[in-house]
């Protein structure tokens, strides 16, 4: 994988992949009798931290297979069906532009 989560001072500093950085985070600042909402804060910044690291990782597969499915795309057909309520041509993996849910 190339994107990587940078920690510093034991919070998310940012992500970053070969080329620098892509996200830096804003800091959880510490103050004292406010142990509670510190570490909520920092709790709620390493969640967001390793959601956006996986919604990379599965945008990097995602292309991988957009890249296969153009490989193969000579082979899907391609004609227009007519739609079953209204009869009008659409193609067979969208929906209907007269709205029809079918
Ligand atoms: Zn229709």
């Amino acid at each position: 994988m190339k994107e990587q989560l940078i920690y510093e001072h034991g919070q998310p500093y940012g992500i970053r992949d070969v080329n620098g950085f892509l996200f830096m985070f804003t800091k959880v600042t510490k103050f004292s009798n406010q142990e509670e909402r510190y570490r909520r804060e920092l709790a709620d910044k390493v969640q967001l931290a390793d959601d956006l690291l996986s919604f990379l990782k599965e945008r990097a597969s995602g292309k991988e297979s957009a890249s296969i499915a153009q490989q193969t795309e000579g082979k899907i057909n391609l004609d227009p069906i007519p739609c079953n309520k209204c009869g009008s041509l659409k193609h067979v993996d969208l929906s209907c532009l007269n709205g029809c849910d079918d």
